[in-house]
């Protein structure tokens, strides 16, 4: 089944008085959303009981949960230290997705920083390898974890790169942020058949349930010549790209990915309007 949902909580969520995120899966699910990703962006700070219930709330309101990992993970680095916090912060997002019941960790890949490109990405899956080994041992490998398609150019994260860490595990789940690929490509996505190749992509390269079941984000969004500059909303007038195209071919090829709307701050509204959309296509259909 399709899920779609909000990354964190909208700006009218605490308008409207609500002060945790225990309290979100209730609101979401009124508006017909069932999906969430709750973000460890800025750090795994979440004590054991928190999680646990915020996962009760989950299910109890239907609401399937993915997580980010922290922002600063790069798996390309060359600091011994900094490689070490990268298994320590992907463990953590692990065990405290397990915690919550969530399914799915999304991370962002790292950066090429002054290294040639195939170099960062050689480093990037040499310490994918150390990560999956890291999360067998400590027993944590039964949730799907998640490379991200990133917007900006010097960040390792393009459709073909993602792909390649997938194809290293098949627990490896694609995020295909296709906002992120919109920005890197400068404007990339513009017409239904910019969406159909990056499906067809995944079907060709991956195939199966990683090609019908990944993970998604989508928002609208601003870029400059380096790739990404920030996330906008479904009212910015002027910024792809345009989610009807995508909605079509859901809709028509079948595909039920967990769809992440990350819209600054009307994330859940335009969740909703993107569930509405996709909903008016499969009537067509
Ligand atoms: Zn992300």
């Amino acid at each position: 089944m399709i899920h779609f949902g909000p990354a964190g909580n909208s700006a009218s969520f605490y308008a409207q008085g609500h002060k945790h995120t225990v309290e979100a899966f209730a609101w979401i699910s009124d508006m017909g959303l069932d999906a969430y990703e709750y973000s460890f962006g800025r750090g795994v700070r979440i004590t054991k009981a928190t999680a646990e219930l915020i996962g009760l709330a989950a299910e109890a309101n239907g609401v399937s949960l993915s997580v980010h990992a922290p922002y600063y993970i790069n798996l390309a680095t060359h600091e011994p230290e900094k490689a070490a916090g990268n298994l320590r912060y992907l463990a953590q997002s692990a065990e405290a997705a397990r915690w919550m019941g969530a399914k799915r960790v999304v991370f962002h890949p790292g950066a090429q920083g002054g290294m040639p490109r195939s170099e960062a990405l050689a480093r990037v899956k040499a310490s994918l390898m150390l990560v999956i080994e890291h999360l067998e041992n400590e027993g944590l490998f039964d949730i799907e974890i998640c490379p991200e398609t990133m917007g900006k150019i010097k960040q390792i994260g393009d459709l073909d790169e993602v792909i390649q860490l997938c194809k290293m595990d098949g627990r490896i789940v694609p995020a295909i942020d296709f906002g992120h690929l919109h920005a890197r490509g400068r404007g990339a996505i513009q017409s239904l058949d910019d969406y159909a190749a990056i499906l067809d992509r995944l079907e060709e390269k991956l195939g199966g349930y990683r090609a019908k079941r990944f993970h998604v984000h989508f928002s609208r969004i601003a870029y400059t010549d380096a790739g990404e500059r920030m996330h906008k909303t479904f009212a910015d007038e002027g910024f792809g790209p345009d989610f009807a195209p995508l909605a079509r071919l859901l809709a028509k090829r079948g595909l039920e990915p967990v769809m992440i709307c990350e819209s600054k701050g009307t994330m859940a509204e335009d969740a909703a309007e993107m569930k509405r959309m996709y909903l008016e296509e499969l009537e067509k259909q």
